[in-house]
């Protein structure tokens, strides 16, 4: 496997490519998008994801540019702080876990693999022959060893050779949209949220922002509406919203201008195998595990980290399979159960809730709540004990 192909050049695929390239292959990136995309969340590096960070070099450039959160304050219906939570607890980080915006991320990976690898961009691929040659929407076919689907929850490479998305996902149940806003609120390094039975909206601004992010998250059945529809994708979540106190209305005001709106279902992608043929997936595009999970980055590094290892030392695609998958298992276990701490079901469950968290900083048993909150993350986080594979 020398001449490798992956489609996607987001966390997932310039990591792939990097721990590729250390092994010797060569390897070609082909990303639809016009350019390397910037922007976007802040993302959660933990565990054994940091490990893989820190043997590619970039575990100082990554703590640079990390969001410095400070804290997160709840705010009731009419705007009442409810309570102040130190921003790590609140993220559920710990130890030397660290918090970048994605886009950030990506420009250092990219950064780190441009020279040495062939990026293409504005272009997918339309299919894959059985003897490895693909063919492109815009470049000349080709030949590969082997074809890395590297292209998100939503992989362009996993329908081409898996088949249709509906067979792998799982609907959490939730939606969720974010996009940029105003700073209006003067928000340093800081989250506010506001949480109503059923919908939560959240708005911070980190370090490297001057204006702010909108996340907004609500339970609904599954919504049926047009995928390049922004502005109906836009009215959904108005609607979705209504009636809602504290800054939502201001919020949603602000949302009609934004042009990096992102609306999606909480979905998990379950798989029993990523590989067939001359086909292999990482990150989101084999084992989405929603942003729910809060593990989707560190998934995305340590899947690319072990299938590039595994290849270069022979065990191929089953031995990525035999050595990711039960990672893969705790960290998507995470999704169901997070996604009920972060929107709410019900006014009784919100008061204990909100009791809780303004509880939380004079407990005695402190350490043990913190313990409930951030310890089975960080349990999914490191379980994998990551080969040093030689190059
Ligand atoms: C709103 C939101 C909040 C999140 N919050 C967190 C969090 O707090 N912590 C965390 O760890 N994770 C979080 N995640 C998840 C995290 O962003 C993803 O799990 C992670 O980016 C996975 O990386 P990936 O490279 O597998 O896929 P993606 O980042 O989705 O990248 C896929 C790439 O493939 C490209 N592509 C798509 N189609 C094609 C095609 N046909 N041909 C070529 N290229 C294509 C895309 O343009 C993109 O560059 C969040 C996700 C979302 C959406």
């Amino acid at each position: 496997m020398t001449n490798i192909l992956i489609s996607g050049a987001s966390i997932a695929g310039t990591t792939t490519a990097y721990w590729l390239r250390r092994h010797g292959c060569t390897v070609t990136v082909v990303e639809r998008a016009p350019a390397i995309r910037e922007g976007g969340y802040k993302v959660d590096i933990r565990g054994a994801a940091l490990t893989v960070i820190e043997r590619m070099g970039l575990l100082d450039a990554v703590r640079a540019r990390s969001t410095d959160m400070r804290i997160a304050t709840h705010y009731d219906a009419r705007g009442r702080r409810v309570a102040t939570l130190d921003a790590d607890l609140f993220g559920g980080r710990t130890g030397g876990d660290l918090e970048i915006m994605r886009g950030d991320l990506n420009e250092l990976l990219y950064d780190l693999t441009r020279d040495d690898v062939e990026y293409v961009f504005d272009d997918s691929i339309t299919a894959i022959a059985e003897d490895g040659t693909v063919t492109f929407e815009r470049s000349e076919p080709r030949k590969f060893d082997l074809v890395v689907g590297a292209d998100g929850a939503h992989s362009n490479t996993r329908r081409i050779a898996f088949g249709e998305e509906s067979g792998f996902a799982r609907d959490l149940g939730y939606y969720i949209s974010i996009c940029s806003v105003p700073n209006t609120l003067g928000l340093d390094r800081e989250e506010a949220v506001h949480a109503a039975p059923g919908r939560t909206a959240n708005v911070y601004s980190t370090r490297q922002d001057s204006g702010a992010k909108a996340l907004f998250m609500w339970s609904s059945p599954p919504l049926d509406y047009d995928h390049r529809d922004v502005t109906g994708q836009k009215e959904l979540l108005t609607r979705a919203m209504d009636g809602s106190g504290w800054q939502v209305p201001a919020l949603l005001e602000a949302v009609r201008d934004a042009n990096d709106f992102y609306f999606d279902s909480v979905t998990q992608i379950h798989m029993d195998r990523w590989s067939k043929g001359r086909v292999v997936l990482v990150g989101d595009a084999g084992y989405c595990a929603s942003p729910a999970s809060g593990q989707g980055t560190s998934l995305a590094l340590v899947g690319a980290y072990v299938l590039a290892g595994e290849l270069a030392a022979g065990g191929g695609t089953d031995g990525y399979e035999r050595e990711l998958r039960a990672f893969v298992e705790a960290n998507q276990a995470l999704g169901p159960a997070n996604v009920k701490g972060m929107v709410i079901g019900s006014r009784a469950a919100l008061w204990f809730q909100t009791r809780m968290i303004r509880l939380l900083p004079h407990l005695p048993g402190r350490d043990r709540m913190i313990e409930r909150v951030a310890g089975p993350i960080a349990r999914a986080a490191n379980a994998i004990t990551l080969k040093q594979y030689r190059e």
